[in-house]
């Protein structure tokens, strides 16, 4: 995230997913369907789809205790080291959903943003497409195109039932908070509202009284406990939780913290599908969708960045689970791109997000039945 002001451009930019809309779309699915979109900041695909790196289990990495995070993480097969690293994804959504972006399967999924950070990122899975000129920084700017959860929010059914609660200070921002007028709860912020559960109410405290590892981001937990509450009280049908340490720990150099901040990425996955299915509201009408903003390097010396220098960067991974979502698995001979997850996101909730933003791509291809 920490690329400043590279400096906005003022061109119009008229790039879109022109071939992917040539693709026939699929039957919409049920209207009374709810989607949770998680993401990952930076997470790279190598540890996605192979779990720990042995070569980075490291003093060079930044681990401190290498034999004991290669106790934890490393096995013989990378089968089982992905399972030990993320068991929800590779042992339910690998089996009950789908996965891409697995490039042993001639299946790469990649950002389409030359930039290769935070914002440009964001703002193209949410809005379908890359704008290169006009979001070019991760600055404190109002993204002038529209996302699909201010799309959503206007749609009928889904008013006031749209959030966003995350990590990163820069959110409110790139969701265009208040034009879309969603809830937007993020960085190192206390809950809003007057109508505020007890368990808010110490989160509240535990944000004031947590150290600061980053000015502009919260850590995974505070947003993760957060997101859970607002989920309970609110019942969003659409909501959407950005978790950011992963790349935090990239930056500094931590792979250990790196790996244990997926480690519990996955394990919330874990709780938030469970408690889905303990809740009338979204037992067996929910989608949970999963993605990273970008990828990182794929060197022992560059993995702990990304941009537009930085060669590998623009490759990255999703997966997606919920009732509408046919078991294939890791998906073979199928390309992805960033840009096609605002459509998907629409689509699993019922929604045609090309029909009212043309320059989206289209959603993932095969994603639903
Ligand atoms: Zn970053």
């Amino acid at each position: 995230m920490r690329r400043w002001l590279v400096g906005i451009g003022s061109v119009v930019c008229l790039i879109a997913g022109m071939s992917s809309r040539l693709i026939a779309a699929d039957p919409p699915g049920r209207s009374d369907s709810n989607v949770i979109y998680i993401t990952w900041d930076g997470f790279r695909w190598q540890e996605f789809f192979g779990g720990a790196q042995e070569l980075y289990i490291s003093k060079d990495a930044g681990v401190t205790d290498v034999a004991g995070v290669k106790k934890r993480f490393l096995r013989e097969t990378e089968q089982e080291r992905r399972e030990v690293l993320l068991p929800f994804v590779w042992t339910v959504i690998a089996k009950q959903g789908q996965i891409f972006g697995d490039q042993s399967q001639n299946s790469p999924a990649r950002i389409e943003n030359k930039h290769k950070f935070s914002y440009p990122g964001y703002s193209e899975m949410f809005c379908g497409f890359p704008d290169d000129e006009r979001i070019a920084s991760n600055g404190k700017f109002p993204n002038p195109n529209v996302t699909v959860l201010e799309f959503l929010n206007g749609r009928p059914g889904f008013e006031g039932k749209v959030a966003g609660i995350a990590t990163w200070d820069v959110f409110p921002f790139i969701l265009n908070e208040g034009r879309a007028k969603i809830y937007v709860h993020a960085g190192i912020t206390p809950i809003p509202g007057n109508d505020l559960s007890d368990r808010q109410l110490l989160l509240n405290d535990m944000i004031a009284d947590t150290v600061t590892l980053w000015p502009d981001n919260q850590i995974d937990a505070i947003t993760i406990q957060a997101a859970r509450e607002y989920l309970i009280r609110k019942k969003p049908r659409v909501l959407f939780i950005g978790l950011g340490e992963t790349d935090e720990w990239g930056h500094g150099r931590r792979y250990d913290r790196y790996l244990n901040a997926a480690h519990r990425a996955d394990d919330f996955l874990r709780r938030l599908w469970d408690l889905l299915q303990s809740m009338p509201e979204y037992k067996g009408k929910t989608s949970i969708v999963i993605a990273p903003d970008h990828g990182r390097g794929g060197t022992i010396r560059d993995w702990t960045d990304h941009g537009a220098k930085v060669e590998g960067a623009e490759y990255i991974w999703s997966a997606a689970l919920g009732p509408d979502i046919p078991a294939l698995g890791v998906r073979k001979e199928t390309e992805a791109t960033l840009s096609q997850i605002a459509a998907s996101l629409a689509k699993l909730v019922g929604e045609d997000f090309n029909a009212a933003s043309p320059k989206s791509a289209k959603p993932l291809s095969g994603l639903m039945k």
